[in-house]
């Protein structure tokens, strides 16, 4: 994995976004303002228009440029929280050029304890941490199990989804969605909606 192999993924995962942006936001309605997909688009949108100038550049300059177009671009929570997954990650992995996948896993877990702390949230709350943190120990898993990337990133897209299920199950304490409290139950995350669809792509990309 390299700079030009990082950028391509970051497109292929903006499109998807863009791609499921009233899929995101219609699932936000219920439990939310009706904005997800529309905030993520707008800023996946722009991080399309920053890759093409990020081409020499290292990995970490690419998630760190990555992580602050989301927070300068989109308005609701899921910017700032997004925005700080990419730019932890962007400090973790500064000078490299080559992604070494323990590396990137390292990478990942402090940018999803920096969600933790940006959010003051954790595991159970109905939020993005409860796809993200299965997520990547399930990537952790795999890779200790068979040290293959792609098999690791199955792993944890498949972990992602359990996820994404099991927020349906859940009453909200954090975000808009803790104002409908028990109303909620039966309606799956947005947030952690968008990450599934992120490690998707990356599975299928990689
Ligand atoms: P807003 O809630 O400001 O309208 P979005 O609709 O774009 O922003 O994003 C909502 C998503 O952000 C939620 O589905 C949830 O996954 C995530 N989220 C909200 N608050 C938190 C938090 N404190 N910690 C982690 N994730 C959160
Ligand atoms: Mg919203």
């Amino acid at each position: 994995m390299n700079s030009l192999k990082l950028i391509g993924i970051l497109d292929k995962i903006g499109d998807k976004i863009i791609e499921q942006k009233d899929f995101l936001t219609e699932l936000d309605r219920p439990i939310g303002d009706n904005d997800h997909g529309i905030n993520m688009a707008k800023g996946f949108q722009a991080v399309k228009e920053k890759l093409p100038g990020l081409a020499d550049k290292d990995l970490g300059t690419i998630f760190k440029t990555t992580g602050m177009t989301l927070v300068s671009t989109v308005g609701g929570s899921s910017g700032p929280l997004y925005g700080t997954l990419f730019m932890k990650m962007g400090m973790a992995l500064k000078d490299q050029t080559e992604l070494d996948f323990p590396k990137f896993l390292e990478a990942f877990q402090l940018g999803i304890e920096g969600v933790g702390q940006r959010g003051h949230s954790t595991v159970e709350e109905k939020t993005m941490l409860d796809a993200l943190v299965p997520s990547v120990d399930a990537m952790k898993a795999a890779w200790a199990e068979n040290p293959d990337p792609k098999a690791a990133l199955a792993a944890g897209a498949k972990a992602a989804e359990a996820g994404v299920e099991h927020t349906k199950e859940l009453i909200a304490t954090k975000g808009r969605a803790s104002y409908v409290g028990e109303r909620g139950i039966g309606h799956q995350d947005p947030g952690a909606t968008s990450y599934l669809f992120m490690i998707q792509v990356a599975a299928e990309c990689y």
